[in-house]
């Protein structure tokens, strides 16, 4: 929602990322080009020092290439006013925004609470490098009593809603007044959202890490993850760990986000109504046990995603009633929908989840039956629909 007198975040997305006007010729190319930078020059000495002097403050200012320059500056503004935050910490990938946000807001001996429905890699980046640095995780699930998980040392509570996989919706507000009242951090993966249907920092998160790769970027070409919040020391500190860790991400992939994010708005919306139509589709067959869309009306999260969320993308599960054969025929028969992990780019994709990835999540009960994960891509439905027709009737065929 536009505040009184704010643009509309459609209307921020076209204005911003242009280019200053050449004071001798009083003209500019529309879009700011993609800036490379390594090494930043000064005029003088003067000029550093007084860099120096901002950046001591607090301020954005760049005295050497690896946080980038002005590219990377708008984009940061981007991801603020995508997500109503302060703060931006771009990282050179999703998986990396989250390992910022970890590494900055953990200690050795800390604890942290993490939803189980959580991208999956979070579990590796917890095996691999949080175990190592003594800190200690527990998984839990939305119907755990939360009270009884916290533990002296419990510093974080970190979820992902809607989750990985089974797009379960959290009661994210619930979830912050807790955190907020145990002075806990509370940090969302908005992936899902990108800032544009889910704004975890309203609903009183602390912290939202975006995977740019998806949406935001939207066209399957680019790595970007950004960190974002409204707390000015938890701001200090992701800023610490992101220069100690030596995160940088390419002025490339920086334009081709700032591009890309510009038709966010129409992407989005087109997006979440092919995905409504191929619901409806889906729900008429036989093969389907349950449709995991919280924009669908029979998703056991509807209720939440009408409180919570100003709209929805194209993201949704499909639980079939075929056993694991059927389901990869069916998979292997999709013509127009890759076989990729990822999604958020203009293309339509399936992911044929193991029965190891669901296992983790609670909000899983399809026992034997078979889950499929789509993205539908912008491609007309009607052809999306007679591909999914044609690969249900080849799985059951043979
Ligand atoms: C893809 C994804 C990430 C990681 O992003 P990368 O840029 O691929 O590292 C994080 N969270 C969610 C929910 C994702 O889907």
């Amino acid at each position: 929602m536009a505040k009184d007198n704010a643009p509309h975040i459609d209307t921020l997305l076209q204005h911003t990322a242009t280019a200053s006007f050449n004071p001798a010729t009083g003209s500019a190319p529309v879009n700011l080009p993609s800036m490379r930078a390594s090494t930043v020059r000064f005029q003088n000495l003067d000029a550093l020092e007084a860099t120096q002097r901002r950046k001591k403050a607090g301020e954005r200012a760049a005295t050497y290439g690896r946080m980038g320059m002005d590219t990377h500056a708008a984009l940061e503004q981007v991801f603020m006013q995508l997500e109503g935050g302060t703060h931006c910490y771009l990282a050179s990938s999703g998986l990396g925004a989250i390992t910022m946000a970890m590494v900055a807001l953990l200690s050795a001996g800390d604890h942290a609470l993490v939803a189980d429905c959580v991208y999956g890699p979070v579990y590796e980046l917890d095996a691999a490098l949080l175990k190592r640095m003594n800190i200690e995780i527990t998984y839990f699930s939305a119907d755990d009593d939360l009270e009884a998980l916290v533990r002296p040392n419990t510093r974080m509570v970190y979820v992902e809603s809607p989750g990985s996989l089974l797009f379960q919706m959290l009661d994210l507000p619930a979830l912050a007044r807790f955190a907020r009242a145990r002075g806990l951090v509370l940090a969302c993966d908005n992936t899902w959202g990108s800032g544009y249907i889910y704004r975890p920092l309203e609903l009183g998160a602390h912290v939202s890490v975006v995977a740019g790769t998806k949406y935001v970027g939207g066209h399957s070409d680019l790595m970007l993850g950004a960190v974002v919040t409204n707390d000015a020391e938890i701001a200090q500190r992701l800023n610490r760990t992101q220069y100690a860790m030596g995160y940088s991400v390419s002025a490339d992939d920086a334009w081709l986000a700032l591009r890309g994010v510009r038709t966010l708005p129409i992407r989005m919306a087109q997006h979440a109504r092919h995905a409504m139509q191929v619901c409806e589709f889906l729900a008429g067959r036989p093969e389907v046990a349950r449709i995991y869309h919280p924009a669908w009306p029979g998703d056991a999260g509807h209720a939440l995603w009408q409180r919570d969320c100003t709209g929805s993308n194209g993201m949704l599960a499909v639980e079939l009633r075929l056993a694991a054969p059927a389901s990869r025929r069916f998979v292997d028969a999709l013509r127009l929908f890759g076989i990729g992990f990822s999604w958020g780019g203009f293309e339509s994709l399936v992911q044929w989840v193991t029965p190891g990835e669901l296992a983790r999540h609670r909000y899983w009960q399809g026992g034997e039956h078979a889950l499929v994960r789509l993205h539908i891509g912008l491609e007309d439905p009607r052809d999306l629909i007679a591909d999914l027709t044609q690969a249900l009737e080849q799985a059951a065929a043979a």
